[in-house]
């Protein structure tokens, strides 16, 4: 896993509004890959939680889980299921924290969102509805964090 050089934003790709907890977000990746995907899951109520350690692989952006630590937070679908920015205000600052550590300790590290990766999105046998793959994290990484 190591050196670490990059940090990647998803979204859980959940409903606006609905409170699905990290412990819930992860039960699903383990389901569909064997593992948790992300090392960081952050709640809507801004909670921050550890779901892998920084030394180990995550399953976020196919081909290039290497040295790259997966953060997502809970939404990203509108209530039409549409990808929609859902983050609250509690996310948004959890969400730039976490970034500012992760900076502070690896500096250079590159932070992109998941949709900043494409084309190479599911060669590591993570398949997204492609809607999904190319909004997420439905907002851009690069002017906002
Ligand atoms: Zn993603």
């Amino acid at each position: 896993m190591m050196p670490i050089r990059y940090l990647t934003i998803h979204c859980a790709a959940t409903i606006e509004g609905r409170d699905h907890k990290a412990a819930e977000v992860t039960r699903w990746d383990v389901a569909r890959f064997g593992q948790p995907s992300y090392h960081w899951v952050v709640e809507l109520d801004g909670s921050a939680v550890r779901t892998l350690a920084d030394a180990t692989r995550g399953a976020h952006v196919g081909g290039h889980n290497t040295g790259n630590i997966g953060i997502c937070y809970v939404g990203g679908l509108g209530r039409d299921a549409k990808p929609k920015d859902t983050r609250t205000a509690l996310q948004r600052k959890s969400l730039r924290e976490l970034v500012e550590s992760y900076r502070r300790k690896y500096p250079g590290l590159i932070v992109r969102g998941h949709r900043d990766w494409s084309p190479d999105l599911d060669r590591d046998g993570k398949i997204e509805p492609h809607e999904w793959v190319k909004a997420c994290p439905c907002f851009d990484v690069a002017t906002e964090l």
